[in-house]
């Protein structure tokens, strides 16, 4: 990792920025995140970035359950996923065997199906366990795998509007005490990955990484949705889109009452945003 802001987290934190979350208030929205999970190998680091999680878990409110909307599973419907712990998917290749010992037997979270299927009229049930764009995050988010969890799928065949319409639906969960968490990257183009953790940030990744990070700052959701015409090396930061449209759900999560923060901004192997992006009242 380069240019950790591990403390900003902890400064936020002690000067009550984060304060207002309060475990015991059920009038308050849960929090809508979204999470640059990076190599799947943060399902077993110990460093700064998964500090910054264990951290923020024990600061937000514990939630009902939490929804997932992982990079990794673009189904051609509108899913959602019932797993049966604690069966985890390892879909990743050639990375060390401890990575594949990894246990995380959270709770289905079935009962929101019925909402779930209010919400979406055509909606599938699918059973598949968490992927690792989940469970990599969750591990470190709420290690007592205490808090049931449901994945939603990225239905592929919608448009960049059309998933940020979709987050906009999902934001009404949040009232129920639901997480809504979009697991990806700001920046993602595995052919450009540096087999270095700490290689220097590249400028094309910076760029768009700030592009994004003021178009959020600015609520510029236009922005957000149209990156592929205005933001600078979009091409080259997102070759397939997969990685990016978890972002627009949380941004179709945000409401105006939201604060906003970013507990963790950095990169991994030079090209990776491991910004993480926090909404919450
Ligand atoms: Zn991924």
């Amino acid at each position: 990792m380069t240019r950790n802001h591990f403390l900003k987290l902890i400064a936020l934190a002690l000067g009550g920025a984060l304060m207002p979350l309060n475990a015991t208030d059920e009038r308050r929205r849960a929090p809508a995140f979204f999470v640059g999970h990076g190599s799947p190998m943060i399902g077993i680091e110990e460093n700064d970035f998964t500090h910054s999680l264990k951290a923020l878990g024990k600061m937000i409110p514990e939630p009902k359950a939490i929804l997932v909307v992982s990079a990794h599973w673009t189904p051609p419907f509108y899913g959602v996923s019932v797993h049966h712990s604690p069966a985890l998917m390892y879909d990743f290749f050639g990375f060390p065997e401890p990575l594949y010992q990894v246990q995380y037997p959270a709770p289905n979270a079935e009962f929101l199906c019925p909402q779930m299927e209010e919400l979406f009229p055509n909606l599938l049930v699918k059973e598949r366990a968490l992927d690792h764009g989940a469970w990599t995050v969750l591990k470190h988010l709420y290690p007592n795998a205490n808090v049931p969890v449901m994945q939603l799928g990225i239905n592929r065949d919608l448009s960049l509007r059309e998933h940020y319409e979709v987050g906009k639906k999902l934001q009404s969960l949040r009232d129920y005490g639901i997480m809504i968490i979009g697991s990806g990257n700001i920046t993602h183009n595995l052919s450009r990955v540096d087999p270095d953790p700490d290689a220097p940030v590249r400028e094309w990744a910076a760029a768009f990484d700030t592009y994004v990070k003021e178009a959020i700052e600015s609520r510029d959701i236009d922005a957000l949705i149209g990156f592929r015409e205005a933001a600078p090396y979009a091409e080259i930061a997102h070759p397939t889109l997969e990685h990016y449209i978890p972002l627009l759900y949380v941004a179709g999560c945000m409401g105006e009452e939201d604060k906003s923060t970013f507990p963790y901004e950095g990169f991994s192997h030079g090209t990776l945003s491991m910004r993480n992006w926090l909404l919450y009242q």
